[in-house]
């Protein structure tokens, strides 16, 4: 017999890839605190839970996609949650970004109680979730990745295994990293070629031609806040959280990371300018705002 699926947190991405295990004919049992999208993975098919336990109790598997650490912990933690209320034999797969050291400790805590961890965060944009084309870095042993697998391939492309847990989650920060820092330099570049007065078109066939070029600039600010999307796909809010987790991982090592501080800072900034709840390409728009400069806009 197939495993029941759990699936909590239904946001930009979650709402994406609960709705591709359900389009693929999984069986789905959802929840999140907002009910707006359970309502649309309840017209896909999903049942629909009244809590975090609800789902626990429903489920051989559970799935979640929550915003940060602090959500995971209260929904794996506790008598209503996650590891409380999965059966013996379950499985529990956390694809939020987190800092590593609590998916270490909700990993500790599920072998005690006689659950499998696994650790796969997801790489690509919310864009690349909603059409089942999203990459997983992948922390679990081989028997836990095999019975895995099946639903990382109805909802993404591309899934590297990256070792046991927890080498997914530091996997994932070292990605972000690079992805999160180069909006704030495509930022400052941006800003310089408006007021020198050149053609964002042009600037950016160059740059797409040499090794300046970067995916954020290619795949997705191409697509959003060139074209004039601000609209999160990932929130200057979250690439705050995740910059904060890299950093601080970073200094608990002993590994400098000036770059990433300063960075950091840009993203703080951004959200004191209410940017929070903007797409992190939006950096580009505030950039040109102190630069007293007109927004980058694509024709
Ligand atoms: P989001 O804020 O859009 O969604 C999070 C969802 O979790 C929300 O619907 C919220 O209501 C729900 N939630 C929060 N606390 C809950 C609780 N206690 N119980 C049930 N539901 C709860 O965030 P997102 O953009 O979907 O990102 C989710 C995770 O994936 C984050 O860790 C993020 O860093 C990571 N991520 C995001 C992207 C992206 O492009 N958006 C890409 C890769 C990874």
């Amino acid at each position: 017999m197939s495993d029941r699926i759990g699936f909590i947190g239904l946001g930009n991405m979650g709402r994406g890839m609960a709705s591709n295990l359900c389009r693929k004919g999984f069986s789905l049992t959802v929840f999140d605190i907002n009910p707006v999208p359970m309502e649309a993975l309840r017209q896909l098919g999903a049942r629909v839970a009244a809590g975090v336990s609800g789902v626990a109790e429903a489920s051989d598997l559970v799935i979640t996609m929550l915003p940060d650490s602090a959500a995971l912990e209260r929904v794996a933690f506790g008598s209503d949650g996650v590891l409380e209320r999965l059966a013996a034999g379950g499985l529990f797969m956390d694809m939020s970004t987190v800092d590593p050291l609590v998916t270490d400790r909700v990993a500790a805590e599920a072998s005690r109680e006689g659950i499998e961890f696994v650790d796969a965060p997801v790489g690509r944009l919310a864009a690349h979730a909603a059409r089942g084309e999203s990459l997983f870095m992948v922390g679990a042993d081989a028997a836990t990745f095999t019975r895995v697998r099946p639903l990382l391939d109805a909802m993404g492309t591309t899934v590297h295994h990256c070792g046991g847990v927890g080498t997914g989650i530091r996997t994932k920060l070292v990605n972000n990293y690079l992805s999160i820092v180069s909006c704030a330099f495509n930022a400052e570049a941006v800003a310089l070629s408006q007021k020198f007065g050149l053609s964002l078109e042009n600037t950016l066939e160059v740059i797409h031609g040499t090794t300046a070029t970067n995916g954020q600039l290619k795949m997705a600010w191409a697509t959003k806040v060139f074209r004039g999307d601000t609209e999160p796909g990932f929130s200057i809010d979250l690439a705050h959280k995740d910059l904060t987790l890299i950093v601080n991982a970073a200094n608990a090592l002993h590994v400098p990371m000036p770059i990433g501080a300063i960075a950091r800072e840009s993203f703080n900034a951004a959200r004191t300018q209410g940017y929070g709840a903007k797409d992190f390409s939006a950096m580009g728009d505030l950039q040109c705002e102190l630069a007293h400069v007109a927004r980058p806009r694509l024709p």
